[in-house]
C-alpha cells in the first residue's frame, strides 16, 4: 500500500502545466480549465464496499470503471492521476491528499451504490462545494442519458472525500449493485465501458453546464442544464433520521428561490463515510 501511495504521490507531482490545447474549454467555461483528472476509484483491498453479504463487489466494478476512465481521458488529453491502480484499501485521508497535491485539476470518484431494499435502484452524482455543481451537473446529464437506469438526481453531501478537497470533487453512483437489473448491467463490460465514456464526456463539457451562480453565462442549445440538487437523502435510513429529512425539507421548499451557497452549506449534513 506504501509503495502504491508513494508512486501515486511521484505522478501526482509536477501536473502544473495548462495544455494549449484546451483553450477551448477555458473559452466556453470562463475560467482556466483543469487539465488533470483525479480518479478515485471506490474502496478497495479490504474494504469491499456495499452493504454485507451483497453479492458483487463494488471495489471491483469501481476499479474497473475507473480504469477505463483513465483511458478514454488519458485519449483526449488529459492528465490523469489514479488514488488507487490495484485492489488496495487507501485511507480517505490519502485520497484527499492525492486530490489536493494537483492543481489545476477536478477530482472524480467512483462508486456503486447499495441497499437493503432490492428495488432501490438509479443515477446519484454527488458534489459539496459550489465550484463542483457545474462539473455534478454534467457527469450526471451524460451518464443518466447513456445508462437505462433512473436518475436520482444531483445532490449535495458531505462525503468525506468531496469535503476535504480543495479542487471541485464529485462523487458519482453508477447504479445499485443490489439491484439485479442494475448489477446485470454493471457486471457487462461494454456497459461499463459505457459508464466511463459518459463521465468522460461529463468532464469534457463541464463547461457548458448553465449555472445559477454565474449571471453572464448566456445559455445556447448546447448548454448542459444545470440538473436540480436535492439535499441529502439515503435509501437505507433510520425513522430518526427520516424526520430530521422531513424537516429539512419543508426549510427547503420555504428557501426554494434561494440558491446561495452559505445557505445551502447551513443544510448539510458532513460524513466521514465513503459512497
Ligand atoms: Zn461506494
Amino acid at each position: 500500500m506504501r509503495k502504491n501511495f508513494c508512486r501515486i504521490s511521484l505522478l501526482g507531482a509536477g501536473l502544473l502545466t495548462t495544455f494549449p490545447g484546451y483553450s477551448s474549454y477555458a473559452a466556453s467555461g470562463g475560467n482556466s480549465s483543469p487539465t488533470t483528472v483525479v480518479i478515485d476509484a471506490g474502496h478497495g483491498g479490504y474494504d469491499r464496499g456495499g452493504i454485507p453479504g451483497q453479492r458483487v463487489s463494488e471495489k471491483d466494478m469501481t476499479l474497473d470503471v475507473a480504469r477505463r476512465l483513465k483511458s478514454v481521458l488519458a485519449a483526449s488529453g488529459y492528465r490523469v492521476v489514479m488514488t488507487r491502480d490495484s485492489d488496495v484499501f487507501i485511507p480517505l485521508g490519502t485520497r484527499t491528499a492525492i486530490a489536493n497535491s494537483n492543481r489545476n485539476a477536478i477530482f472524480v470518484s467512483v462508486h456503486f451504490n447499495s441497499a437493503t431494499r432490492r428495488g432501490a435502484s438509479g443515477i446519484e452524482t454527488y458534489f459539496y462545494s459550489r465550484d463542483s455543481l457545474a462539473l455534478a451537473s454534467a457527469i450526471h446529464h451524460y451518464v443518466v442519458g447513456g445508462a437505462p437506469s433512473p436518475s436520482r438526481g444531483v445532490r449535495r453531501r458531505g462525503y468525506f472525500v468531496l469535503r476535504k478537497t480543495s479542487i471541485p470533487a464529485v462523487l458519482v453512483e453508477c447504479g445499485f449493485l443490489t439491484n439485479p437489473t442494475e448489477a446485470g448491467y454493471a457486471q457487462n463490460a461494454s456497459y461499463r465501458q459505457k459508464l466511463a465514456e459518459e463521465i468522460a464526456a461529463g468532464v469534457r463539457s463541464r463547461g457548458s453546464v448553465a449555472s445559477s451562480f454565474s449571471t453572464t453565462r448566456v445559455a445556447t442549445d448546447e448548454t448542459i442544464p444545470l440538473q436540480p440538487y436535492m439535499d441529502q437523502t439515503r435509501v437505507t435510513q433510520s425513522k430518526k433520521s427520516r424526520s430530521k429529512r422531513s424537516a429539512r425539507k419543508s426549510s427547503r421548499h420555504k428557501k426554494k428561490t434561494s440558491s446561495k451557497p452559505a445557505e445551502i452549506e447551513a443544510r448539510v449534513a458532513s460524513s466521514d463515510r465513503e459512497g
